[in-house]
């Protein structure tokens, strides 16, 4: 838990001079005018440094999500690829009912040769023997032609029902994905936009902050985060860092709980607050 670096008193409740002798007031009254405003007196340095980092995690924290909500925004690979399996289908479907009609033309025309044939046949124009055995043979292949081309056809119609029966099946399950993917939209909107306003408020606290330290403490500060991946100031934890989890020597402790200096951690470099 870091201390504040400012305290907000209301007028009138406390003794000041008794309660907040480590505190000095900053001269900043804030916007209202029945609050004494405080200003930590040593430790202030510090403590601005371990808030500073405070606020520079919520800002990587808050920017991070805002790339995960873009990338969400800008397209969601299940849907691509449930409609890519719905036009894969939808191409084979097509092709197989574009098959499907050339083979009943050549039906119908095998059929209208075995008319002609018949009627030929049958008609009593034709009386050599020969000649009349040769047409029925031709009849017959023609017949047998036919016939194979029908079972064909049937095979074909039972493929493109299970084939319109699947593309129904794929459409209504990108149209499933795509509504609540809509919805999804509307909820990751709402909240980019909370998460901007919140990086907003943060940023300009940051700002802020940044104004009120000194230019050496902010320049280590940038440097460890740089180099410490975001990560300049660790918080002791039973005595240990925070961040690296090495124990820290009673010496330095006390360095560190007074507060006149930054105090590096001995294991991983970065600056140590109470
Ligand atoms: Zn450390």
């Amino acid at each position: 838990m870091i201390p504040p670096t400012h305290l907000y008193v209301k007028k009138d409740t406390v003794d000041v001079n008794a309660w907040f002798a480590d505190w000095r007031e900053s001269g900043k009254i804030g916007t209202r005018s029945d609050t004494y405003e405080f200003q930590s007196r040593t430790m202030s340095r510090i403590f601005s440094l371990a808030h500073l980092q405070t606020i520079d995690s919520e800002i990587d924290d808050l920017s991070r999500r805002i790339h995960q909500i873009d990338q969400k925004l800008a397209g969601d690979p299940a849907v691509t690829s449930a409609r890519a399996a719905l036009d894969a289908e939808e191409k084979h479907l097509a092709e197989e009912q574009a098959a499907l009609r050339a083979r009943e033309r050549e039906a119908q025309s095998v059929q209208a040769e075995i008319k002609d044939m018949e009627d030929r046949l049958y008609g009593g124009h034709v009386t050599s023997p020969r000649e009349l055995e040769g047409m029925e043979k031709d009849l017959e292949m023609h017949k047998r032609q036919r016939s194979s081309l029908d079972d064909e056809l049937l095979e074909r119609m039972e493929r493109i029902d299970q084939l319109q029966k699947r593309t129904r099946e794929l459409n209504g399950h990108l149209d499933q994905m795509q509504s609540s993917r809509s919805k999804d939209i509307e909820a990751i909107s709402r909240e980019k936009d909370k998460v901007n306003s919140r990086l907003s408020g943060v940023t300009l606290e940051r700002d802020q902050l940044r104004g009120e330290l000194d230019a050496e403490a902010l320049r280590t500060y940038d440097h460890l985060r740089r180099t410490k991946a975001g990560r300049a100031v660790a918080v002791l934890r039973l005595d240990a860092c925070g961040a690296c989890g090495m124990a820290v020597a009673t010496g330095l402790l006390q360095r560190v709980r007074a507060g006149d200096e930054i105090v590096f951690c001995s294991g991983c470099g970065r600056i140590l607050s109470p």
